[in-house]
Formats: C-alpha cells, sequence, structure tokens
C-alpha cells in the first residue's frame, strides 16, 4: 500500500527488545490516520520470542530474515538488507529505535535511500492536511521542541528512544502475516568481521528496566547523603536515578543519569528527590505512570508534571517516607508490593 509503515525491531539476546513493541505501537496509530499498514522488519540469527505477538500488538505483517551472519549486529549488513528490504517494500515512513544499533545503521540507510532522518524523535504524528510524518524531538540543548517534516523525499525516516511510546494491550483476535525473507547471499559479504562481543560490566546498571525509580539531584548536596536516597530505594526495591548536575558532580555513575543525554525511564512510579525539573531532566521521565517529587522550593517546575508533590526538606521527608514504607511492608508479611 502506498502509505504503509515499516518498523525495524530489534532482537537483542534471542529476545525481541521492548522498543519494538513501542513502535509498533505507534506505528499503528500513525497507519490507521493514513488507512494503511504496519510491517515490522527482524534481523537475528535466534529469537526465543513468538513472532506472532508482534501482530497481537498492532502489526499486519511481520517480515524477519534468520541467518547466523546476523548472530552480532554488524552496520554494514543491517544497512544492506535494511536497504533492500525498504528499495522492494517502498515503505511511506520508516521508523527504529535510538538504541546503539540503531543509531548506527539507520543514518547509513538514509543515506543509501537519499532521504532525511530525524534522530532521538520524543513524538511523531500525521499532519491531517499533507499527510506528512510530524517528527518531533528537543533541540537547541532541549530548550525547543522542534518539529521536523521530510516533504521532498520517501521514505520519512525517525529514530524513537525507548520507553517514549507504550506498546498495546495483547489482542489475540488481531491477524496477520509472517514472511520469511531471504535476502542476497552479497548483501552479508562485508569487510567488518565481529569475532566477539564483551559486555561492559561497568555499565550494567538497568534502570530502564525498573517498575520504581528513586531519583536524587543537585538538593542532596554532597554524595554522602545518597545514603538517604539508597536507603528509601532499597525499601522499595527501586532502580536509583539522577540528574545530570548529581552525575556531574560525580556523586553517581553515568548509567543512573535520567534525562535528554542520559537515559529515557518509563516505571510505575518516579520520586524526584531535591531535582528542580529543567526540560532535559523531564524530557527522560516524564512518561512516568506516577510522578512524586520532593523540593523544597514550591515553584520548581518538578511540581508542575507530578502527580503528588511534597515542598518539604528531603532529609527530612525522605527518612520519614522509608521508615513509613519499612513498617508498611513488615504489616503485610514483608511483601513489596
Ligand atoms: C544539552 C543539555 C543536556 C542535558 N541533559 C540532561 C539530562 O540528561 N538530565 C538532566 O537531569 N539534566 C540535563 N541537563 C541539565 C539540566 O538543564 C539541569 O541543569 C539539571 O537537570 C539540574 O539538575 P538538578 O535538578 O539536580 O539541579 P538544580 O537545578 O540545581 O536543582 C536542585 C533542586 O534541589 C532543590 N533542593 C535543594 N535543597 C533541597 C532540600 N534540602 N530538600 C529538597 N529539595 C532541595 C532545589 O530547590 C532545586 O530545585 C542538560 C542540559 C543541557 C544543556
Amino acid at each position: 500500500m502506498d502509505f504503509d509503515v515499516l518498523v525495524v525491531g530489534e532482537v537483542r539476546n534471542s529476545k525481541i527488545h521492548s522498543v519494538t513493541y513501542e513502535l509498533t505501537s505507534k506505528a499503528r496509530e500513525l497507519a490507521d490516520k493514513l488507512g494503511s499498514e504496519v510491517e515490522v522488519l527482524l534481523l537475528y540469527s535466534r529469537c526465543e520470542d513468538e513472532l506472532e505477538d508482534l501482530i497481537y500488538r498492532g502489526a499486519d505483517r511481520v517480515l524477519f530474515v534468520k541467518n547466523e551472519e546476523l548472530k552480532f549486529f554488524n552496520q554494514e549488513i543491517w544497512t544492506n538488507i535494511v536497504t533492500d528490504v525498504a528499495l522492494k517494500r517502498q515503505p511511506y515512513i520508516m521508523l527504529t529505535g535510538a538504541t546503539s544499533s540503531g543509531r548506527t545503521f539507520f543514518p547509513a540507510v538514509a543515506a543509501k535511500l537519499n532521504t532525511g532522518l530525524t534522530a532521538d524523535c520524543t513524538g511523531l504524528d500525521i499532519e491531517e492536511e499533507t499527510n506528512l510524518l510530524l517528527q518531533t524531538r528537543p533541540a537547541i540543548g532541549g530548550n525547543v521542541m522542534a518539529t521536523i517534516k521530510t516533504p521532498n523525499h520517501r521514505p520519512q525516516m525517525a529514530t524513537v528512544r525507548p520507553r517514549t511510546f507504550r506498546p498495546l494491550p495483547k489482542d489475540e483476535s488481531r491477524k496477520g502475516e509472517i514472511v520469511e525473507l531471504k535476502p542476497d547471499e552479497s548483501l552479508f559479504n562485508v569487510r567488518v568481521k565481529t569475532l566477539r562481543f564483551e559486555r561492559d560490566e561497568s555499565q550494567n546498571v538497568n534502570i530502564q528496566d525498573a517498575d520504581v525509580v528513586v531519583a536524587f539531584g543537585k538538593g542532596i548536596k554532597k554524595p554522602e547523603n545518597v545514603k538517604y536516597i539508597s536507603e528509601l530505594a532499597e525499601a522499595l526495591k527501586a532502580a536509583i536515578g539522577a540528574s545530570r548536575a548529581a552525575v556531574d558532580a560525580k556523586w553517581i555513575g553515568y548509567p543512573h543519569q535520567v534525562g535528554l543525554s542520559g537515559k529515557v525511564v518509563s516505571p510505575k512510579l518516579y520520586i524526584a528527590a531535591g531535582i528542580s525539573g529543567a526540560v532535559q531532566h523531564i524530557a527522560g521521565m516524564q512518561t512516568s505512570e506516577y510522578i512524586v517529587a520532593i523540593n523544597k522550593d514550591p515553584e520548581a517546575p518538578i511540581f508542575r508534571i507530578a502527580n503528588f508533590g511534597i515542598v518539604g526538606d528531603l532529609f527530612e521527608v525522605i527518612p520519614e517516607l522509608t521508615k513509613r514504607i519499612k513498617l508498611e511492608i513488615e504489616k503485610s508479611g514483608g511483601k513489596n508490593k
């Protein structure tokens, strides 16, 4: 169809990465506005998840390429195959996650297809009058939100940070197709060979998967005070997040940074303690389900997006909160719900 949306998904450690479901959900919304279809492309050597799940969550067609050469991410192979699929299927819009691999191969695909690419979008929509893709992303250090269009070239391409959109709930009555693609052998014939993959354990903090994040900012004043946050996080079985100011001060490592130049998180509960709520911080946590802010300044911008605000000194509020939570957990027989 003329207006199809193609999502290039990701399989990591043999599992479909959550960003694939998030983008499929957004692609469904865009395709419904355009009266078109959603295709999801996956490249992998092994996938333990059911591909039908993508159909239940919004796709019309799942295209997959299964090949041992796809065991490790290789920029050239991904670029070759995705470009080939795009040329054959002529999608109107192409989306992928702004993950390290997405950020690497998608610009190369855009260059090969001679089209534009908007990286790191936080919003996508269809312009009613023109049917063009509206690609919104923070610009000028996050101080403005820029909406970008690609009026003259196709496809319209965008990368989106993980956790920006919510996956659709599973609807097992949805029907679709699963199609294996067999790209030409020559597309695997590249100059770079990946020999092995080694994880950097020092970056092994996954605040993006946590249901609860307790985050702190400059208001914590000195590194010794991080203990107040750690105690609350421990009681709530939460991950610890931080503002860039706290990370720049070296009070905690970069993997904990939430925001425009850090990670985007979308937990069920986000507690922001001593964080002013700069636009660049908010860009990384505004999709959290429930936001609690603790700040001694009643005018702090964080209160504008908080569901629940506590105006007070965090050194009084946090220990009291930790005490009460521990008490409640004790009362419920040790169950942390
Ligand atoms: C290009 C660019 C990218 C950026 N990326 C990011 C990013 O990814 N993440 C990010 O966070 N920032 C980012 N920033 C920086 C951002 O603009 C802010 O400077 C930063 O978020 C401020 O951090 P903060 O809220 O901890 O500090 P501050 O703005 O100094 O706020 C500290 C807050 O603590 C409160 N406070 C002080 N004492 C107490 C107390 N005892 N009890 C309760 N509250 C107290 C104060 O009222 C204040 O609101 C970026 C900036 C730029 C230009």
